[in-house]
């Protein structure tokens, strides 16, 4: 059985099965916010960061890219009298901000954890360091990605995937606010399907927006399996990476 077969037998088994040895959990700033229009909401950052600890404490290495939306998007706020390279700047700031909120919750959650920003600011987190990283995940703490890429022009997405990619993650985790990639948008058309599993070539050619085209292009040649869920269900992470949840699983 391939690699890819592996995945797809274990995504879609039930019970307790742990397919990856090491994730990365993309969180966007979205998710952070829960039911508040702006910033974080505390319980929704300390739900989140219990499901991490459960994840990690069931022997899964864990890491995590962390988003800004729910405070600033360089694009949004870019304009005349902000160069796009400032706003992203800024964008990628406060993904640091969320970082150091979730690193804090998952550490009340009983589990070590670290961020290390893309941006280096060595006074308040520490600065991303391949080999580094890889030592904290291989000690079991949950490692906390701020500062996407560190370059304009990019997402967190796409932060995502480089690092899942650079630290030989199994899969990226991309947490949402559906449960898996569809046809058509869920929301607005009553017809759209939900697929169980994509190939990146399916998702590409029937025009499926997983994630942003460079993020999408970057999986893609680093075969890099890519499982889109929920987050809204306490345990939705765990059961993510154990199979046990609904979900679109792309893989290669
Ligand atoms: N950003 C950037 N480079 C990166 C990652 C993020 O410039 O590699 C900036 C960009 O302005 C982006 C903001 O940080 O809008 C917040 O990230 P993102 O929009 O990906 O957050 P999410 O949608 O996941 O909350």
């Amino acid at each position: 059985m391939g690699e890819s077969d592996e995945v797809r037998a274990a995504v879609g088994s039930e019970g307790p099965v742990l397919p990856f040895p090491r994730v990365l959990v993309k969180v966007s700033g979205e998710a952070l916010m829960g039911p508040e229009p702006f910033g974080l909401h505390p319980p929704t950052v300390s739900a989140i960061a219990r499901d991490l600890a459960a994840l990690r404490e069931r022997g899964c290495e864990v890491a995590v890219v962390v988003g800004g939306g729910n405070i600033l998007r360089g694009a949004r706020v870019a304009g005349e009298d902000l160069a796009r390279p400032t706003a992203d700047n800024m964008g990628m700031l406060a993904t640091v901000m969320n970082a150091l909120a979730l690193e804090q919750a998952v550490e009340k959650a009983g589990v070590p954890a670290r961020t290390m920003s893309a941006i280096a600011m060595p006074s308040v987190c520490e600065p991303y360091a391949r080999q580094q990283a890889l030592r904290h995940l291989r000690r079991g703490r949950v490692v906390i990605l701020a500062g996407g890429t560190g370059n304009p022009y990019f997402t967190t997405d796409t932060g995502a995937v480089l690092r899942a990619a650079e630290l030989d993650c199994a899969a990226v985790l991309k947490a949402t606010n559906v449960d898996g990639v569809y046809s058509a948008d869920p929301k607005t058309d009553p017809n759209a399907v939900r697929y169980e599993h994509l190939t990146h070539d399916e998702a590409l050619a029937r025009d499926l927006k997983v994630m942003d085209a460079a993020a999408f292009a970057l999986a893609r040649e680093a075969s890099l399996s890519i499982i889109v869920f929920s987050i809204r269900d306490a345990g939705a992470i765990t059961a993510a990476a154990t199979g046990a949840g609904r979900a679109t699983l792309v893989s290669p």
